[in-house]
């Protein structure tokens, strides 16, 4: 239990920054106490290395001009203000005997006399070299002198030792401070950052609830949060749009299935519990019976196409259907209607043939159903115009009607389903028609509007992609 919560809280992203930021922030103070761990060592040697040249050439001309017993009383006094354990002096003749020295015995055998056979007059060399019995170094100067002697100036890097030794303890506390506050620091901007992430999930938690209202509040934590928190509110709001479209189609599905079952519930009781009635009345109510079964039938296959061709399960759209020819082949049929009605009914299509990419039969309800419309809101003596026309690389396919008309308030929404003007409710319908052919047109991957002048004229404006017929 306790290994599992651990184990979870190192898989939040808050831990991993904190992480992150921690290993960071260490690694630079890392590099930084290093490269200045570098440059001192670096400038204590160069310093300990010129005191030594300046001392040794010193040292030598002093051999030279005023002799080896000015050198002796030089070399006393040099070692008196240093002290025998931090530095020594010795002169060595070609041979290698000793003509001058400090008391070596903090040295021990420290270079020994007679060595550096390989330094010609005038050479000097210096080097470190490990004090024999102690953990410190020694800096050793050594250089030929004129007639073939060696002067020889050693002094211990005790004190710089120590000193980086102090410098690197305190660069090791210093980076385990910096780990420390390194976590913290990355732990508030981490959780910081988080916040935002946070109050996305508490509202995704209380939508989880049956809650579709709530909003992420927008914060201060950053852009990013912002628009993470808008998209989801966006999605939000159209999940809402989605349901309560959902809702309203399902009261409406309830409201038209509920009359007619009534309906054939009603003579069901009257043949079984009524009195005799006469083959006629039976034939009667079983023709009311088949016409409301029809309707019912008829609803609910054009929600199945509906469905089918938003889904994109329809038959495919896989043929070059020639458009000009099926609108004039809707003429044929609509003018009949036209002439029942009292209206007059135009056609309009161009010479040239158009062909779109589709599928025949949903192109064919397409045009009925909006001429379906256009008759059945145009009283008599109006008049209703079909076109085809070509624009750009489309076909543009217009129904225009002098009919009633389409108030403001329903344009924007006689596009969903069972939606039904005011105006039509005493016509019959059950407001699928529209909707259906807007599924079909998107399926094309067309366009539809409308424009209305109420009271007056309604037209309904196709665009659909051209295609160019193989063969
Ligand atoms: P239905 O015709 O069965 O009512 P539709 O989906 O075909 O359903 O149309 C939805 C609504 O749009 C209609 O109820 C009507 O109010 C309005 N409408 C559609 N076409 C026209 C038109 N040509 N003239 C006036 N109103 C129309």
């Amino acid at each position: 239990m306790c290994s599992s919560s651990a184990s979870s809280f190192f898989k939040t992203v808050t831990s991993r920054l904190t992480l992150r930021y921690a290993i960071l922030i260490t690694l630079v103070s890392v590099a930084f106490f290093g490269i200045i761990s570098l440059a001192l060592t670096k400038s204590l040697a160069i310093r300990m290395d010129e005191d030594l040249t300046n001392e040794i050439r010193e040292m030598e001309t002093i051999y030279h001009v005023r002799g080896i017993e000015e050198l002796r009383r030089q070399i006393d006094f040099e070692i008196e203000s240093e002290g025998t354990n931090r530095m020594f002096i010795r002169v060595m003749d070609p041979r290698g005997e000793v003509l001058v020295t400090t008391d070596m015995s903090s040295w021990g055998s420290i270079h020994p006399p007679g060595g550096r056979e390989d330094l010609r007059e005038g050479d000097e060399v210096i080097e470190t070299l490990q004090m024999p019995g102690k953990s410190n170094n020694a800096r050793v100067a050594s250089k030929r002198i004129a007639g073939g002697g060696i002067l020889q100036i050693g002094s211990t890097l005790q004190d710089d030792e120590e000193l980086m030794e102090v410098y690197r303890e305190g660069s090791a506390l210093a980076v385990m401070i910096m780990l420390v506050s390194g976590g913290v620091m990355g732990w508030f901007m981490a959780r910081r950052a988080m916040a935002g992430v946070e109050r996305v999930t508490r509202t995704a938690v209380s939508i989880g609830k049956a809650d579709l209202v709530s909003r992420v509040p927008l914060g201060n934590e950053g852009e990013e949060i912002n628009n993470l928190a808008q998209a989801f509110n966006d999605m939000l709001e159209r999940i809402r749009g989605v349901v309560t479209e959902l809702k309203d189609v399902t009261n409406h599905i309830a409201h038209d299935l509920r009359s007619p079952l009534t309906r054939i519930r009603g003579i069901a009781e009257t043949t079984m519990t009524g009195r005799q009635q006469t083959v006629d009345d039976y034939r009667e109510m079983a023709e009311i019976v088949v016409e409301e079964s029809d309707r019912l039938v008829g609803m609910i296959n054009v929600m199945l196409d509906i469905a089918m061709t938003e889904a994109g399960v329809q038959d495919a759209i896989k043929e070059d259907v020639n458009i000009s020819r099926l609108i004039e082949s809707t003429e044929e049929i609509f003018q009949a209607i036209a002439e029942d009605k009292g209206v007059a009914f135009q056609v309009n299509v161009p010479r040239e043939r158009l062909f779109v990419r589709g599928n025949l039969p949903q192109l064919q309800r397409m045009i009925s159903n909006l001429l379906d419309n256009a008759f059945k809101f145009t009283p008599a003596g109006g008049s209703i115009t079909l076109s085809l026309e070509e624009r750009d690389t489309h076909a543009v396919v217009v129904v225009a009607d002098t009919g009633i008309g389409i108030a403001d308030q329903d344009l924007p929404r006689v596009f969903e389903q069972f939606y039904r003007g005011d105006r039509s409710r005493t016509t019959p319908g059950n407001g699928l028609g529209l909707s259906h052919v807007k599924a079909i047109v998107h399926a094309h991957k067309g366009d539809i509007r409308v424009e209305s002048t109420p009271a007056q004229a309604s037209v309904f404006t196709v665009i659909l992609p051209l295609t160019v017929p193989v063969g």
